[in-house]
């Protein structure tokens, strides 16, 4: 038995009834496998710009500083889109907080969701198993912002020291040596002098890890690969924007945004779990949210913050248990199927774990 204090961030739109999710299952292995988890609820986004006037305030980094790990849901929404300060500078605050500079995002085509991926069978019939490895706290989310007092122009920097590239390339040749050795690095580098530091630091490194196959491809010509040949990926290796930008790309031809999970690591076991999707406004307080993302979330944190590797497998099992059982929430619903909602596809994993 062991026990572990986990700070969760429920945030904005779905992101309560998400983590509320991930928090029946997470009860389920703890009455199973006999540990302790010690939750603490923070504020970060939205609703902490409604309750202290900003959206990370310096108690929320306390207790997650303090915590074994941070289970969040996601922030952000229209009522804040003309705030002052908005929910989504929480998250790139807590990021840099925590120093996640690494964020593992895996996206693997369940074959109980093909019918889910708008990809036809053919493009599917080697399947999906790719791990994004997105830098989380360089380039252009972090680089300088500038408009113009008049507004007539505006500017953001993408920015990359080599320590940066480096520490990010270590985590993708290293993931890569636990699967299939092959690395993809992506980058603009025919354009961009951030991307040719990029391109060089990982020919550099690459010399590290002998066994792994490097190779190199731009972030168009990546998203365009994805879509018609997404088997040829084993692990990417990008900046934080392109890493974004493809990861929503591979969660879509996995069936769905509401079925991936991720990790952000520093250097620290204490890392930062998350869905990878945003707070969808748009379907919020219907109990109709996929909580499976948030949940797979948590199955990560066990086994990569706490060591736990039996215990996520029991939750990737029991998820695809209930999958097998045909239950399904309305984003990846199909003929045939039983919908259910947010709290019931929680409840229906947890029974079977
Ligand atoms: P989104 O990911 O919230 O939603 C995109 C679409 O996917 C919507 O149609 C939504 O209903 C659907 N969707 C998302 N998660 C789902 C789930 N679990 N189950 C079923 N359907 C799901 O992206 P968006 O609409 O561009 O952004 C909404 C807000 O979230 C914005 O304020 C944005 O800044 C914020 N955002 C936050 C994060 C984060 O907290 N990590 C990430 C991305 C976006």
């Amino acid at each position: 038995m062991a026990e572990f204090n986990i700070a969760l961030i429920p945030g904005d739109g779905i992101g309560p009834e998400i983590v509320g999710g991930a928090v029946t299952v997470l009860d389920a292995v703890s009455k199973k496998y006999g540990h302790k988890f010690n939750y603490t609820e923070v504020y970060m986004g939205g609703c902490a710009i409604d309750k202290y006037g900003e959206p990370l305030p310096q108690e929320t980094v306390d207790i997650c500083k303090k915590s074994d790990s941070v289970l969040l849901g996601a922030v952000g929404g229209p009522k804040w889109d003309n705030a002052p300060v908005r929910p989504e500078k929480g998250l790139l605050g807590i990021r840099k907080a925590l120093e996640l500079y690494s964020n593992l995002r895996p996206s693997i085509l369940k074959p109980q969701l093909k019918d889910a991926s708008p990809l036809k069978d053919e493009k599917l019939k080697n399947g999906l198993n790719v791990m994004v490895v997105r830098e989380l706290t360089g380039g252009i989310y972090f680089g300088e912002r500038k408009t113009a007092s008049d507004g007539s122009w505006a500017s953001d920097e993408e920015k990359y020291s080599v320590e940066e590239v480096k520490r990010i390339g270590k985590i993708a040749f290293e993931t890569a040596m636990l699967r299939d050795k092959r690395v993809v690095s992506v980058d603009k580098a025919n354009v961009l002098d951030s991307s040719k530091l990029w391109r060089k630091t990982m020919i550099e490194l690459s010399k590290d890890y002998p066994e792994v196959e490097l190779t190199h491809m731009y972030v168009d010509n990546a998203a365009m690969q994805l879509a018609i040949n997404p088997a040829q990926f084993d692990v990417i290796v990008t900046s934080n924007i392109f890493g974004d930008i493809l990861s929503d790309l591979s969660s879509a031809i996995a069936g769905s945004i509401g079925m991936l999970p991720s990790a952000s690591l520093g250097a620290t076991k204490c890392g930062m779990y998350e869905p990878i999707h945003g707070s969808a406004p748009d379907i919020a307080g219907m109990d109709i949210a996929n909580p499976i993302a948030t949940i797979v979330s948590a199955a990560m944190m066990l086994e990569m913050s706490f060591g736990l590797v039996e215990e996520a497998k029991a939750i990737n099992s029991a998820v695809d248990k209930v999958l097998d059982m045909n239950y399904r929430t309305t984003d990846i619903m199909s003929d045939g199927m039983t919908k259910v909602g947010c709290a019931e596809m929680a409840r229906l994993i947890a029974e079977n774990i």
